[in-house]
């Protein structure tokens, strides 16, 4: 059988080296083609069937073994390292983080986002305006990588992306900010991936 060369993967901060070995040919059984067909066919519909009677009859009170997820009643939880729309952090005492450095509305390759700095009395600088245009972002989290308060970041939430009208994708401050708690989780994982990178 013919053999491809092997292939080396590596992880980031991770040296070890695995092999993975590619084949290049085909078996005489997977030449033949209607057998590896059949196989196909045979867990597709397995779990088709599962499925199917899973959900017809849910066992009572016992654990479900099937994976279908009822969504949108059942929400599928999402790993810390998705990247959902940005958000903007509020702190506990109701202000945002955003000190309107503009430095995420020069970083996003999309231009999605525009801001209008101002300052308190104390001279604080906080964002009169800050306006996200969700239509356009792509989600590469630069702006979340870039900003110096993590004042905003990728958070897990997509739902609200789905609508009828584009211009309800184009968030305002008051739609963008969300309470430090919701996101403490994505803050403790940005600040360990990015301290690995040694930005
Ligand atoms: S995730 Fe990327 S595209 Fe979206 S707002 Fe941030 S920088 Fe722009
Ligand atoms: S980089 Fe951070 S602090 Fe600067 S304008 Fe953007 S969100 Fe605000």
């Amino acid at each position: 059988m013919e053999k491809t060369p092997a292939v080396i993967l590596t992880t980031p901060g991770n040296t070890s080296i695995k092999k993975l070995q590619r084949r290049g040919g085909l078996t005489l059984w997977e030449k033949l083609y209607l057998p590896e067909i059949m196989r196909g066919m045979y867990v597709t519909s397995r779990h088709f069937f599962l499925n199917l009677f899973g959900f017809v009859f849910p066992p009572r009170g016992q654990k479900r073994s099937i994976f279908t997820i009822y969504y949108p009643e059942e929400i599928p939880p999402v790993p810390v390292a998705f990247r959902g729309r940005p958000v903007l952090v509020q702190n506990p005492d109701g202000k945002e983080r955003c000190v309107a450095c503009g430095l995420c509305e020069a970083i996003c390759p999309a231009r999605c986002i525009s801001i209008l700095g101002a300052e308190r009395d104390n001279q604080e600088r906080y964002p009169l305006e800050y306006t996200l245009d969700m239509s356009r972002c792509v989600f590469c989290g630069f702006c979340e990588e870039v900003c110096p308060k993590e004042a905003i970041v990728m958070s897990d939430m997509y739902q609200d992306l789905a609508v009828y009208d584009r211009q309800e994708l184009v968030f305002d401050k008051a739609k963008l900010l969300v309470s430090v708690e919701k996101v403490q989780s994505r803050l403790d994982y940005i600040r360990k991936i990015y301290a690995r990178w040694n930005y």
